[in-house]
């Protein structure tokens, strides 16, 4: 028998309609390149984001068109993530912080029609735009109105379209946003979001477990919207009638602080740089910023160190931890303590909160060896497998990525992590980013985060380098913090007190800053690379 409900489908039209009549009064605060403060409200966002797909419309965009945006966290990027969208396109947001030719190969690889693109940001596509595939490249004017020839102006546009604009018929299934892979692993991969991926994600972001976030809260994305689209937060925030506070280009921690107390924020997201930048800011200059009341810092992409969750909870800061992957719109696992383990003893907690969290609703996970599925012991580690309705089932035009999904439909991560009995995942490594020393796995991962506990160590980074006898053994780089001093033997010993002998590190380089990938991630490749050379004493 089937069930007496309607098909009503999951759509981001549905999602903006009820923003722009429920939510109207609600504000969107964005902080403009001057660093001055800009306020308008979902049911001017609403009239803005509909004139935007009239006027897309009226320039030719056909169903399934591509349009690029270059763009910092500003209402002008979230009227993009409706306006597009809801006229039948596909927002293709671009990492601007990768390099020129990157981004064009990128675009045109996405068959990107249109740009759209902030002002200030001008001279990067001038550095591609000889080899750039978009037919009209609409600029967002941040200071003056004077456009250089052959632009359109954003604003121009919007104040000629209509208030009439009429969707067109879409399907939940078709694509209405598309990311490109940070490429920690290898070349950049598309990734199409469905309307119907994007809607239920979104109310995956309201869950407690999740952001747990509300109308009653004021989120502040700080992750890039060129980062899986700011962790889904743009779309959920209107969805949920949240007020939205946008950086701009001005994610240093005083920046991000100064923002978190003035606009009174609850919640906040970025990868764990950001946190550390903060945490040594507000080490630095304690007093200096106040909050009313705990902010939730919701943290992935990397895993925050221990260390980290512990000092910031002291200024209220709360961090979340989740895990998850472009390929997953990104939310894969979440979670942090459950109630019986409120009266745990703090250093549990801590052990806990590190951990990566359970799998959220509807999203499953199985871990896989050479020889079949990892139980659920907290012990035995395999790569995680994940399947679910916001996890992408195939990559925009790659053939020869289908190796990435098993023949019954799951998604290889490349994550390499144990589970426990109550479904919490932790993440050991990337596959790639295991230390292999004598046959025996090491796990670069928790000899960072180790690391990263120890007083005077800002950051660290620890890789396989090619040994003659061991075919690799770690080598950590340290970022000392500003006038700190450690010796390599002091480091040891310090990680002696949690790892057998063989899994130390048997080098320890004292560098600058750990390279880094355009979101933050740590680049272990470049590392590897730098080292590869070194000569270990026998
Ligand atoms: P991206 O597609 O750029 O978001 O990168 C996804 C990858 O980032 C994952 O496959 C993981 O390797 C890593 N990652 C994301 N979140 C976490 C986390 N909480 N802990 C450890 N690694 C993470």
């Amino acid at each position: 028998m089937r069930g007496t409900m309607m098909d009503y489908p999951l759509t981001l039209p549905t999602i903006l309609e009820r923003a722009g009549k429920i939510f109207s009064r609600v504000e969107i605060v964005s902080r403009k390149p001057d660093k001055s403060i800009a306020r308008t409200c979902y049911g001017e966002f609403y009239r803005r984001a509909r004139r935007l797909a009239a006027a897309l419309t009226k320039l030719g965009l056909q169903a399934g068109d591509r349009v690029a945006s270059m763009m910092w966290n500003h209402s002008a990027h979230l009227e993009a993530f409706f306006g597009v969208p809801c006229a039948g396109g596909v927002l293709h947001t671009l990492n601007l912080r990768l390099h020129a030719h990157e981004i064009a190969g990128i675009a045109k690889h996405a068959g990107d029609r249109f740009l759209l693109i902030d002002d200030i940001l001008l001279p990067v596509y001038e550095k591609f735009r000889s080899d750039a595939p978009f037919e009209k490249v609409i600029v967002v004017p941040h200071g003056s109105d004077a456009m250089p020839d052959g632009f359109l102006n954003y604003e121009l546009l919007l104040a000629d379209a209509g208030d009439d604009f009429r969707y067109p018929q879409l399907d939940e299934n078709d694509g209405a946003a598309m990311c490109f892979t940070s490429g920690t692993t290898g070349h950049s991969k598309g990734v199409i979001y469905s309307h119907r991926a994007l809607v239920l994600h979104s109310f995956a972001c309201g869950l407690g477990e999740v952001f747990g976030m509300s109308h009653f809260d004021t989120v502040l994305p700080v992750a890039p919207m060129f980062h899986a689209n700011a962790w889904g937060l743009p779309f959920a925030c209107t969805m949920l009638g949240a007020r939205l506070v946008l950086p701009g280009p001005s994610v240093d921690p005083e920046s991000v602080l100064g923002l978190m107390v003035s606009e009174r924020v609850s919640i906040a997201c970025g990868v764990p740089t950001v946190w550390i930048a903060v945490l040594e800011a507000l080490e630095k200059n304690p007093g200096r910023w106040k909050f009313d009341a705990p902010v939730r810092i919701v943290c992935g992409g990397t895993a925050p160190p221990l260390e980290l969750i512990r000092r910031l909870d002291r200024y209220g800061l709360q961090i979340k931890h989740l895990w998850g992957m472009t390929e997953t719109t990104p939310i894969g696992t979440s979670g942090g303590l459950r109630p019986h383990m409120h009266d745990w003893p703090d250093d549990e907690k801590y052990e806990i909160r590190a951990k990566q969290g359970w799998p959220a609703p509807f999203v499953e996970i199985r871990l896989m060896r050479p020889e079949g599925e990892a139980p659920w012991d907290g012990a035995t580690s395999g790569e995680i497998e994940i399947r679910g309705p916001w996890v992408a089932a195939s990559y925009y035009d790659s053939p020869d990525q289908a190796h990435r999904w098993t023949a019954d439909g799951w998604f290889r991560t490349g994550d390499v992590a144990t589970m426990d009995e109550a479904g919490y995942v932790k993440i050991v490594d990337r596959a790639k980013d295991l230390v292999k020393s004598g046959g025996e796995w090491i796990s670069s991962v928790d000899l960072e985060n180790t690391l990263m506990g120890h007083p005077a160590v800002k950051e660290a980074c620890v890789v396989g380098i090619p040994h003659p006898k061991w075919q690799e053994r770690p080598l950590a780089a340290v970022v000392l913090k500003d006038g700190a001093q450690a010796t390599p033997e002091e480091l040891r010993a310090f990680l002696a007190q949690s790892f057998a002998k063989w899994q130390l590190p048997d080098a320890f380089v004292f560098i600058d800053a750990i390279p880094r990938t355009s979101v933050g991630k740590f680049k272990k490749l470049a590392l590897r690379e730098q080292f590869a050379n070194w000569k270990w004493e026998s």
